[in-house]
């Protein structure tokens, strides 16, 4: 019977060396891809517009030099509000 508890005793640490094993060989992947997903939301670089107040990813943002100064806006009717604004 001793035997028997032994061999189920050895059994189930072994399957708990493996498990742990993989556990480590599969973890670095995962900090990879996270690390990825990292730089992507870093590459997306959000502006605010000052008209509204909205963010926005710098790619979608209507761009707009004014007075030495760069800013950015959701739509060409905060662009044009702004304008007005400005030019009171
Ligand atoms: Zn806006």
């Amino acid at each position: 019977m001793i035997r028997i508890f032994f061999k189920l005793f050895f059994l189930f640490l072994g399957g708990y060396v493996l498990y742990l094993i993989y556990k480590i060989l599969t973890e670095p992947v995962h900090r990879e891809t996270q690390n990825k997903n990292k730089k992507e939301v870093i590459k997306g670089e959000l502006v605010k517009d000052p008209v509204c107040g909205v963010y926005l990813p710098k790619e979608q943002a209507i761009k707009l030099e004014y007075k030495g100064q760069t800013y950015y806006f959701c739509s060409e009717e905060c662009k044009t509000k702004f304008l007005e604004e400005s030019s009171r």
